[in-house]
């Protein structure tokens, strides 16, 4: 086999979804690793210049079959662009149903890489995600307990992840439990290898906390592929500086400054969203778009773009759609459930694009779903994980058909009060 070029990344990430992307790729960016993620599975011969890649993948809730196809592909072109490591990120509530994703995506990883056994660990403690006895506690709730029993798409009514693994995958799945865990990363090691030897694939990791996560990171050093949330990823980066593979970086997060003007885009009607544009509009002029007075988006986004050009400057502006629920239940009820989204998501993305064709090269955008809208009609294909500005939100610098320009991507319930001017302090 021979060597791959210096330059070659050392650590490549599949993940079931966009948000999930950037939080293992700002995880692995704040412990030294240079993180791009991609947004779905780069073009076959493109070079990214990173030690961690993060391939963003929609495959959480699509059909199993699909999941596993898009989740090869994106292994294939990782393991083409030189990475040693692997890993299969999927959310720290293990968003799944017995059909799938999670198992049989790790099946399909596993046997790709001729592996043989992967660990499955989605505890996340900084997020109060934790695994005792193979059970996912979300706080002091059991997941089947913790609201997650309702989801619309993924409902978990069974926190017992061994039981929920083993209905998904074809082999049962074996525990390495607190105690083994705690007594740090040679015990463990032991017990993966006990594992893998009775013929387990997979095996649940208990962690409560981040000692855990960090001994949990070294056991798994030597394996091919790894699964789980952000949280097991902690201890990754420290494995290859050890064994000589990653330099000490002074900081793996900094991006270049980008001139330009400055604006927010909020389509999340989330709480936290809602009280950080009350925050915002002491500071920044506010535009709320009204979908309702001309549901139409071309009109909406020209009507918000006169209003914004001749504001445009350092100081940014903020356009929201962003509404309280009964506001939100009337939109609803008089364009429809999911064409008001839709309607609301074309035209954010729209004003996006006349945006940045006027000049505006620094953007935070808030909700999820918004984020995906804005950036597929930015034309962005690869985010540069810069310093987080709140947990799971670091600034980006995005690249794509377009200018070069830093993307803020917030999930609507993240980020405190004053997360906008927040972020632009330190863009
Ligand atoms: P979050 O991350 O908070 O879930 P998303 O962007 O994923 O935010 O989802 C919010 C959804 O609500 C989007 O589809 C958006 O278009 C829609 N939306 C935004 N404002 C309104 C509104 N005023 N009325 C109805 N729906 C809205």
């Amino acid at each position: 086999m021979s060597a791959p070029p210096a330059a070659a990344p050392l650590l490549g990430v599949v993940a079931d979804d966009f948000t999930g992307a950037t939080d293992i790729a700002a995880m692995l960016a704040a412990r030294g690793m240079r993180a791009v993620q991609t947004i779905g599975v780069p073009e076959p011969g493109e070079t990214i210049d990173a030690d961690a890649i993060v391939v963003a993948l929609k495959s959480r809730t699509i059909a199993a079959a699909a999941a596993v196809a898009a989740s090869r592909a994106a292994l294939a072109w990782l393991r083409g662009a030189g990475c040693r490591q692997f890993f299969f990120k999927y959310c720290s509530t293990f968003d799944s149903t017995d059909a799938g994703n999670i198992g049989p995506v790790a099946e399909a990883l596993l046997a790709d890489l001729g592996a043989g056994f992967a660990l499955a660990c989605p505890a996340f403690p900084a997020n109060q995600r934790s695994v005792y006895a193979g059970h996912l506690f979300v706080g002091t709730k059991l997941l089947n307990e913790s609201g997650m029993e309702n989801h619309p798409l993924t409902p978990m009514q069974d926190a017992d992840l061994v039981r929920v693994l083993g209905r998904q995958t074809t082999a049962p799945v074996g525990l390495v439990g607190f105690m083994t865990v705690r007594q740090g990363a040679g015990a463990i090691r032991a017990a993966m290898t006990r594992l893998a030897e009775q013929g387990r694939r997979f095996a649940i990791v208990d962690a409560a906390g981040d000692e855990d996560l960090l001994a949990i990171g070294e056991a798994a050093a030597g394996h091919a592929l790894i699964t789980g949330g952000s949280g097991v990823a902690m201890g990754l980066p420290e494995n290859f500086r050890r064994a000589g593979l990653l330099p000490a970086r002074a900081d793996a997060a900094a991006l270049p400054a980008i001139a330009g003007h400055a604006a927010v885009l909020a389509g999340s009607c989330s709480r936290a969203t809602l009280l950080q544009l009350g925050h915002a509009r002491s500071l920044f002029p506010v535009l709320e778009i009204d979908p309702l007075a001309n549901p139409n988006e071309a009109a909406l986004a020209e009507a918000a773009l006169d209003w914004a050009r001749p504001l445009l400057g350092a100081r940014p502006v903020v356009i929201a759609a962003s509404a309280p629920p009964e506001r939100v239940a009337r939109v609803q009820q008089a364009l429809g459930r999911d064409e008001a989204g839709a309607l609301i998501e074309r035209t954010l993305a729209r004003i996006a694009a006349g945006l940045v064709a006027s000049g505006v090269r620094r953007l935070v955008v808030a909700g999820g779903e918004t984020s995906g809208a804005v950036v597929s009609a930015l034309g962005v294909r690869r985010l540069t994980i810069g310093h987080a500005i709140a947990p799971g939100v670091p600034w980006t610098l995005a690249q794509g058909s377009g200018p070069a320009l830093k993307l803020a991507l917030k999930s609507g319930n993240f980020g405190g009060p004053a997360f906008f001017p927040e972020a632009f302090e330190t863009a």
